[in-house]
């Protein structure tokens, strides 16, 4: 409850944007200096870029945004078994949206691999993964990724989805080797980093961690778990603890919740941190959907009757992506991205939001973008002159626009 007052509080507060420099700032996408290094034949080379553990030493790093998500709503993607084989069977439909992520601001991109473990690849709903592998569909994924980045300074994230081996109790042996299976094309591509997401169980979380160590990268992990702890009972404290003391740089929670959730969950495990001498960097890429009334279920927004096809009216306004960037920097956490529900315009609000900590870094698409609707105010149409100040934006509550429905869900799935 703390944190939507937080919100709240965060919204109105004067430091909040309208001091952000975002017309002094660099706008565009960095590209490394070509003539800064040589080869060693002697030609002109790249600059060494910064990686993940550096650049979080220094400061925020902007996430990337939904990807099955955003692909099922335009039709490239199947939900249910969120089919990965969108990387073969439509590749500039996750190109360009890599490329809007890029354009965003976000500081990384991750590989489009969702769900693409063999094991989860057997299970029903992947029609053209019968002669498809995890190894093929990872490598295409990095192919795109690689392309779409080009020589732009984004760091590469090679990432991972829980296996179903997990589940089906088959024990650590084969959950690893799952697990390598999903990493091979990422160390062959040579991507900057290494992420296992949305798991369950810390436990499984563990197993992947201590793999992903052995591969000389930055392992980042990240629960689909809510302040109530995994689906073990393990307590969110609890587990960001045994994560970090598996040997993960960087820990904390995805999907299922929405920021404000997310933010208690990642307090909850700060506190726990703090409290045994650990300081791994955090992360949180939550829900881009308000869903405050799923926060003690387990499986939290898939509890929801209109989850996945009908959260429209929950999606975050680009003015409450600001304050949730805010909000998780101040609680400490320096990864700060979005997972289900978090589009291109979202993850360009948390990068404005962060400009002045990321040494006014931003993307191009503020180029097109004035804070607080400050271009309308010379708008042809009268109604919207009134709409170019932060306090019209900041009092506005946004409506669903169909009367008599509820705020939140009286009752959910099973209930
Ligand atoms: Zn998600």
């Amino acid at each position: 409850m703390h944190f939507l007052s937080r919100f709240s509080k965060i919204a109105r507060s004067p430091c909040l944007l309208q001091n952000t420099p975002l017309f002094t700032a660099s706008h565009g996408v960095r590209k490394f200096s070509r003539s800064a290094t040589r080869n060693k034949d002697g030609g002109p080379g790249q600059q060494k870029k910064k990686g993940l553990l550096e650049r979080l030493g220094e400061g925020p790093v902007v996430g990337d945004g939904s990807y099955v998500f955003t692909l099922e709503r335009r039709g490239y993607v199947l939900a249910g078994p969120w089919t990965p084989e969108v990387v073969i069977e439509h590749p500039e439909a996750v190109k360009s949206l890599h490329r809007e992520y890029l354009h965003a601001g976000a500081d990384v991109l991750q590989a489009s691999t969702f769900y693409s473990s063999d094991d989860k690849l057997t299970m029903p709903g992947h029609e053209a993964s019968r002669t498809i592998t995890c190894k093929e569909l990872n490598d295409k994924a990095c192919t795109i990724l690689k392309e779409v980045a080009g020589d732009a300074d984004v760091l590469l994230c090679g990432a991972m989805s829980p296996v179903p081996s997990y589940l089906d109790g088959k024990g650590k042996e084969v959950v690893q080797r799952e697990y390598a299976k999903q990493m091979e094309a990422f160390i062959e591509h040579d991507l900057d980093f290494l992420l296992a997401e949305f798991l369950g169980h810390v436990e499984e979380a563990e197993w992947v961690i201590e793999l992903m160590k052995t591969k000389g990268k930055p392992v980042a992990c990240t629960l689909r778990t809510g302040p109530k702890g995994d689906c073990a009972g393990v307590a969110a404290g609890e587990c960001a603890v045994r994560m970090a003391e598996a040997g993960a740089d960087v820990v904390g929670v995805n999907c299922q919740y929405d920021p404000n959730t997310c933010l208690k969950t990642m307090e909850a495990m700060k506190t726990e941190l703090d409290k045994r001498g650990l300081s791994p960097y955090l992360m949180v890429q939550p829900l881009g959907f308000h869903c405050p009334e799923v926060e003690n279920e387990d499986e939290g927004y898939q509890m929801l009757p209109e989850c996945p096809f009908a959260l429209e009216p929950r999606q975050l306004t680009r003015f409450e992506a600001h304050a949730f960037a805010r909000a998780a920097y101040d609680l400490g956490v320096r990864y700060i991205g979005g997972c289900c529900g978090f589009e291109p315009h979202h993850i360009r609000a948390i990068s404005e939001e962060l400009s002045p900590e990321r040494g006014g870094k931003l993307g191009e698409a503020s180029k097109k973008h004035v804070p607080w609707g400050g271009a309308l105010k010379n708008s042809m149409l009268v109604p919207n002159r009134t709409k170019g100040s932060r306090q019209h934006w900041e009092k506005t509550k946004p409506a669903s626009g169909r009367p008599g429905y509820p705020d939140v869900q009286p009752k959910l799935i099973n209930q």
